[in-house]
């Protein structure tokens, strides 16, 4: 069973009240931290090893380092809350059902970066969540963990929750910030980093919900005691939103040294496929990542067991891994068609795309309609390379990563699964009646 550090106290009533947060021993790290120096707990925070729980994966002490610190110009905490990416809802959970765990992660993280104000950026169709998110704050506040000379250390501290409008983009840091400020959420060209020119063009760190609930628990146990949970550099533990073909759909908190054999099928994470029916694919890190089929996700190509960690899920590089991403973890059984699953994917990066870089704007909108036009079966077979042709173009030449993100999973959709295009192009008639999964299995 995995060790829980951010969901131990989860089932527990009221636990998103502060009264029971804190009878659970909540904001005793927060009291520890204010005993500490800032530069103790970045060091903590390096120690730990954690890496950001956003996608990225960087490492955040060596983020929280990058930090500038101009004399006189005021520094700030901006909490990526606007969980977009689909399959990915585990930051939903850890603020619906745990706020103060959010509250006194900002709290510490605040003091050790030196932001007396920090925001809750979060995602506009978390419509109930801001409220919880404000009860905590006011609660906090009441019991003297926010506002003015908190504990009386003579250290300030205030949070704002702002809404995002319902914006993909506005979860890449540098759109987010923009929305921050008022303006379209267009990300912005990098350098400068938000860590030099941020919001306001003031110095600024942007992390994960989850990143910066970790904090509570490495200042809890150190930083040294965080990095000896999980595996090599895949540190501490990781939430999972596991949903797709599966028994048990549903946020989970692993240690990272599990296998994805057994993430999928102990009844203590996701039971099993859905209807007794066999395994065909997984996306384990959210719709960006790339589509592994099952006998590449439950083995390496060496044979060894693939483990739900970073270093092991992308073993083999984009030829045959993929990556921990946001941990969506998407199931696709054996009735799935991968091309209409692609197509649904290249329709939603092009909605999304801001529109400022050529090969994003042109090159998601022909992904989609040349995916629609196989799904039909109205495509040729030279489709298939024009697609090859057109994600190759798009990868690494834009703004920001959503490119990237529009483009990878076409890739290996192709590379794993070109026979179910072929099927598309040589079935016109199957195609428009029923789905290869189901054709062929
Ligand atoms: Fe906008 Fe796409 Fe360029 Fe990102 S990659 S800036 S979403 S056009």
């Amino acid at each position: 069973m995995s060790k829980k550090l951010l969901l131990k106290d989860a089932h527990i009533e009221g636990i998103r009240y502060f009264e029971t947060y804190r009878k659970q021993g909540g904001y005793t790290a927060a009291e520890k931290a204010l005993k500490m120096t800032p530069d103790e707990i970045l060091e903590e925070v390096k120690a730990s090893g954690l890496r950001g729980r956003g996608g990225a994966g960087f490492p955040t002490g060596m983020k929280w380092s990058f930090l500038a610190k101009p004399e006189g110009v005021p520094r700030h905490l901006v909490v990526n809350a606007d969980e977009s990416e689909p399959g990915t809802f585990k930051d939903r959970y850890l603020m619906e059902f745990l706020p103060h765990l959010l509250i006194e992660g900002m709290l510490i993280s605040s003091y050790c970066l030196g932001s007396n104000v920090s925001y809750i950026y979060i995602r506009g169709e978390y419509s109930w969540i801001p409220d919880i998110l404000e009860e905590a704050i006011e609660e906090a506040k009441a019991a003297g963990f926010l506002g003015k000379n908190i504990m009386g250390t003579g250290f300030d501290c205030e949070i704002y929750v702002q809404r995002g409008g319902g914006a993909y983009i506005c979860g890449e840091e540098t759109a987010l910030l923009e929305s921050l400020e008022g303006k379209r959420g267009n990300p912005r060209l990098k350098p400068p980093f938000p860590a030099v020119k941020g919001l306001w063009e003031r110095p600024t760190v942007v992390n994960n919900v989850e990143s910066i609930a970790a904090i509570v628990p490495i200042i809890d146990i150190t930083g040294a005691e965080y990095a000896k949970i999980g595996v090599g550099r895949s540190t501490g533990t990781k939430l999972i939103s596991a949903c797709g073909n599966i028994n048990r759909p549903g946020v989970y908190e692993i240690d990272m040294t599990i296998t994805v054999e057994e993430f999928i099928y102990s009844d203590e994470y996701c039971g099993g496929i859905a209807n007794g029916k066999k395994l065909k694919a997984c996306i384990p890190g959210g719709s960006s990542v790339p589509i592994v089929p099952a006998n590449l996700l439950l083995r390496t190509v060496n044979g060894e067991p693939r483990y739900m960690n970073y270093e092991s899920l992308a073993d083999g590089g984009f030829a045959t891994g993929t990556m921990m991403g946001s941990g969506g973890f998407i199931v696709l059984d054996e009735d799935q068609c991968i091309v209409e699953h692609t197509m649904t994917l290249a329709r939603f990066y092009n909605h999304e795309s801001c529109g400022q870089c050529t090969p994003c704007r042109e090159g998601t909108g022909w992904m989609y309609k040349i995916l629609k036009k196989i799904e039909k079966g109205e495509g040729k077979m030279e489709d298939i390379d024009l697609l090859w042709d057109i994600q190759r173009k798009i990868e690494g030449n834009t703004i920001c990563p959503l490119g990237d993100a529009a483009a990878w999973p076409v890739a290996a959709a192709i590379r794993h699964f070109r026979d179910e295009f072929e099927w598309h192009i040589k079935n016109p008639e199957l195609s428009q009646t029923q789905n290869y999964g189901l054709a062929n299995y």
